[in-house]
């Protein structure tokens, strides 16, 4: 995500930031590479010319050449600026009306409309706890219909059946009806998209719009297509009372022109990103939070949420008592962590939250860390019961058969008890402070 934008704004940001004292020809240049940078983004241009104009003005102000710190503050001052061009706070989604509350799905086609759909019908789910139906109102494509139909199966809400040929009107009112009837507290409905924003989607999403008055009318938008993706929703802004964007596939967007430009040339706020196919891969948009990311300084506010949400809280807290009360950390206790890493879900995920994650990323980029822990799990699985509480007896005649059990090397058993005698350690000397006590923080 956004891997361009920020190696390019990482290397301008570095080559500024120890500086004691910061020129006026120092910050024209760095506003300049600033610039660049934006420009190859695909950041619509008033939205540079805009950022630029307040970095520089608060660069050349007091605010910086008073400063004991001027490079340290000059990247304040991109930072700030860059979370005020993404919106300035996240404006979380607005579901305080009489349930059902309806959320409107608006967008071209193949934007990920039905994707997002079922991606927030299942964050809705899991963290709001409502119960949440979804219709689609594609008449024009059954395999829509039925996208729809599949993705609420795997996702676990309530579907609402529709027709291709049916009026979209008479069949949203029907799905309110539905939705009524069943206490639903939200009410997901999808739309038709066209491949170009042409007048009869419009007119029909406006149909839409004005039968069901939405609390939520969202517009859901492939990040990218750059600074497009902003014109097209100022489009559908112009003719819908859009809340709030969607900005899907931003997991392949290494440019990051779309989320830059969406809210000042829409005047509306971004709630969500799509990163990923899947339909977990949603996340809330937090401005201040991503603006760190795209400047490389990580996100571990959400690294930390996304840990605490997804670690079974009880076996942490076993773990932690366990290591308290200087038990032994055997290799069930081991495969049990790897289980708990692999249900975070992609590490890919995880690691882009970490700050330099570039550098990360670049060491990390021939090594198949999840197909690492699966075969981790392998071996750990074809070993005895015995012999996962004391991994000292395993000898070689058993390395050999476990080795064949799981379908690795012998060499790979030696490595992974290797790997687990210094996690083993590393336990040890911890497990009386530092480690329980943030195994119970993530708990917690
Ligand atoms: P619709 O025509 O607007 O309903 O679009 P779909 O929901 O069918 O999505 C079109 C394609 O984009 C599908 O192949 C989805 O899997 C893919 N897609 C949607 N959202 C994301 C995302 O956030 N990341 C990635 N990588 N793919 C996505």
């Amino acid at each position: 995500m956004f891997e361009n934008l920020t190696s390019r704004l990482s290397r301008v940001l570095d080559s500024i930031r120890g500086q004691g004292r910061l020129t006026e020809e120092q910050i024209n240049a760095a506003s300049r590479e600033l610039r660049m940078a934006l420009l190859e983004a695909d950041v619509a241009l008033p939205v540079i010319k805009d950022f630029i104009d307040k970095v520089k003005a608060r660069a050349l102000g007091v605010e910086i050449t008073q400063s004991l710190t001027p490079g340290q503050e000059f990247l304040r001052v991109v930072q700030q600026e860059l979370t005020a061009t993404l919106g300035g706070t996240a404006e979380p989604l607005n579901l305080r009306t009489q349930p059902p509350a309806i959320i409107l799905m608006a967008g071209l086609q193949g934007s990920g409309k039905t994707t997002s759909t079922g991606k927030l019908a299942l964050w809705l789910k899991e963290r709001e706890k409502k119960k949440v139906l979804v219709v689609s109102c594609d008449v024009y494509r059954p395999a829509a219909i039925e996208q729809l139909r599949i993705v609420a199966g795997n996702v676990g809400v309530d579907w609402f059946p529709s027709q291709v040929g049916q009026d979209p009107v008479a069949i949203a009112q029907d799905a309110l009806a539905q939705a009524r009837k069943q206490y639903a507290d939200v009410l997901i409905v999808d739309t038709a998209g066209r491949t170009t924003v042409d007048e009869d989607m419009m007119k029909e999403i406006a149909a839409l719009n004005a039968a069901l008055t939405p609390i939520e009318t969202l517009f859901v938008v492939d990040s990218m297509t750059g600074q497009d993706a902003a014109k097209t929703a100022r489009a559908f802004a112009d003719v819908l009372p859009l809340t709030g964007v969607i900005l899907t596939k931003v997991d392949g967007d290494a440019r990051g022109g779309a989320a830059l430009s969406v809210r000042q040339v829409t005047g509306r706020p971004i709630k969500f990103l799509g990163v990923g196919e899947k339909s977990d891969r949603l996340e809330v948009f937090h401005p201040e939070r991503i603006a760190n990311r795209i400047l490389g300084q990580g996100d571990v506010l959400s690294l930390i949420e996304e840990t605490a949400r997804k670690v079974d809280q009880e076996k942490a807290q076993k773990l932690a008592d366990k290591l308290k009360k200087n038990k032994r950390f055997d290799l069930e206790d081991f495969r049990e962590q790897m289980l708990q890493v692999q249900n975070m879900g992609s590490m890919q995920s995880l690691i882009e939250k970490l700050p330099g994650a570039q550098q990360i990323q670049a060491q990390l980029k021939n090594v198949d860390t999840e197909k690492q822990m699966r075969r981790t799990v392998a071996i750990i699985n074809s070993m005895t019961r015995q012999e996962r509480h004391f991994p000292d007896l395993i000898k070689a005649a058993r390395k050999r058969r476990i080795a064949a059990g799981a379908g690795v090397e012998v060499q790979q058993v030696n490595q992974l008890l290797r790997q687990f005698e210094m996690t083993r350690d590393m336990m040890k000397k911890v497990a009386s402070g530092g480690m329980a006590k943030l195994m119970r923080g993530l708990a917690g």
